[in-house]
């Protein structure tokens, strides 16, 4: 027997009932050896490496052979794709010559150095999305988009599309996302692993003990951000609400979060927010998948008051620790938050104020919504649902591509 656990589709049963499992299983045995790689630009720090994290695992598990290789990249190349992501979420952009050069020498780079000869590429995020161009393809090639693409700045969409049409189809996390594309768009919204550190069940003693490593004070209520420090996330924002909220019902925020190593902007908002810190504003840059169960679990309120927000892991973290959150009104966090039945949409910083006020002072509403919460991200968010989503595309693609795909064409 192995000595390592790994979570399985038959652990989800508990969750998604018998039926599913077996239906899971069955398409799993279909796409036995079916060989895929994922690539993306980072393995932690971000929604992107939490997801493949759990669900390369899963399909391994699974039969499958999924691999996940990651793209190198100096800061040079990180700073551009940083400046990419923003304009494809709204930003404006310089999209100098030499900006482009910089992107797509670095990703000529890496195509040098992978060889892909696996029945099905998977690319993620605009860092890899050029990849495509240096390959004589010979199986089908995914791109799947994260990032909200409510109103990407025109400039960009119109120099990326040219390497987003060379792709087999590709994969958004909303239906609102879809750019009228000339090859097929899917939608698969992301899900969450309940087993992993982050999810999985805490006694009150490892919360505790979690908390107090890190001096978190429990004395007070706590209000509790997650995020990587990003402008998109609006911490100076959730600083405001709680500040104003705090006029009226005393807590402690805490605002914890992290870098990735492909988001060169972190260190310099994680500065910005050092200057905020107050004795009950307490502002952590950590990389503990614990730390955030803890907090997630022990918060009287979690807040994620995005203003863009492809989909928002963490709204579907917390709600399945049946902790209710306060979710700013876009992207992917109107689907997982049904506002005013198992947690709350805001639109500005006094609209948080109010909500985290109502929450605080309302244990029973807590309770109800935490639950209720909790209960969507069983039925929706769970990582057999997404992974059921990919083998069913792999299923498609197997039956289209081993009839009609001519290697080399
Ligand atoms: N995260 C973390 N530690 C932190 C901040 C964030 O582990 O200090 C994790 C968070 O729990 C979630 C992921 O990073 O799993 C963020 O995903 P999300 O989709 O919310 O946002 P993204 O960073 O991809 O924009």
């Amino acid at each position: 027997m192995s000595p390592y656990s790994l979570p399985r589709v038959e652990d989800y049963e508990p969750y998604i009932g018998a039926a599913a499992v077996e239906r899971i299983l069955r398409k799993g045995e279909s796409m036995e050896d079916f060989h895929i790689v994922q690539v993306s630009s980072t393995y932690y720090g971000g929604g992107v490496a939490e997801l493949l994290g759990s669900l390369s695992l899963l399909m391994n598990q699974m039969g499958l052979r999924a691999g996940w290789r990651i793209i190198q990249g100096s800061p040079d190349f990180f700073s551009v794709t940083k400046k990419i992501h923003n304009a494809l979420q709204g930003s404006d952009i310089n999209l100098s010559e030499m900006k482009k050069a910089i992107y797509e020498q670095v990703v000529y780079e890496n195509a040098l150095r992978n060889h892909f000869d696996q029945d099905l590429v998977i690319v993620h995020d605009p860092q890899p999305l050029p990849l495509i161009t240096h390959y004589k393809k010979k199986s089908p090639w995914v791109w799947t988009c994260h990032v909200d693409l409510s109103a990407p700045n025109a400039e960009l969409w119109h120099y990326l599309l040219p390497f987003i049409e060379q792709y087999d189809a590709v994969i958004l996390s909303l239906r609102e996302y879809s750019r009228q594309l000339k090859v097929p768009e899917l939608f698969f919204m992301p899900a969450i692993d309940p087993f992993s550190l982050k999810n999985r069940d805490l006694t009150e003693s490892e919360i505790d003990e979690r908390l107090s490593r890190y001096e978190i004070p429990t004395d007070l209520p706590l209000v509790v951000q997650v995020s990587r420090f990003d402008m998109w996330k609006d911490p100076l924002g959730v600083i405001e609400a709680f500040r104003l909220a705090r006029k009226e019902v005393d807590a402690t925020l805490v605002l914890l979060g992290n870098m990735a190593t492909d988001d060169p902007e972190g260190e310099e908002i994680f500065r910005i927010l050092v200057g905020e810190r107050e004795e009950r504003i307490i502002v952590l840059s950590m990389e503990d998948s614990g730390l955030v169960n803890a907090l997630q679990r022990k918060a009287s309120v979690i807040l994620q008051k995005s203003i863009r927000e492809g989909f928002g892991l963490t709204v579907a973290e917390a709600m399945w620790k049946g902790t209710p959150v306060i979710g700013g009104n876009v992207g992917g966090i109107r689907h997982q938050i049904r506002d005013g039945v198992n947690g709350f949409l805001v639109s500005s910083v006094q609209e948080a104020a109010a909500r985290i006020v109502q929450l605080l002072r309302d244990e029973k509403l807590r309770r109800e919504m935490g639950e209720k919460g909790r209960k969507a991200v069983q039925e929706k968010f769970l990582m057999t649902r997404y992974l059921e989503q990919y083998l069913d595309l792999f299923g498609s693609f197997k039956t289209v591509f081993r009839l009609d795909y001519r290697p080399g064409s």
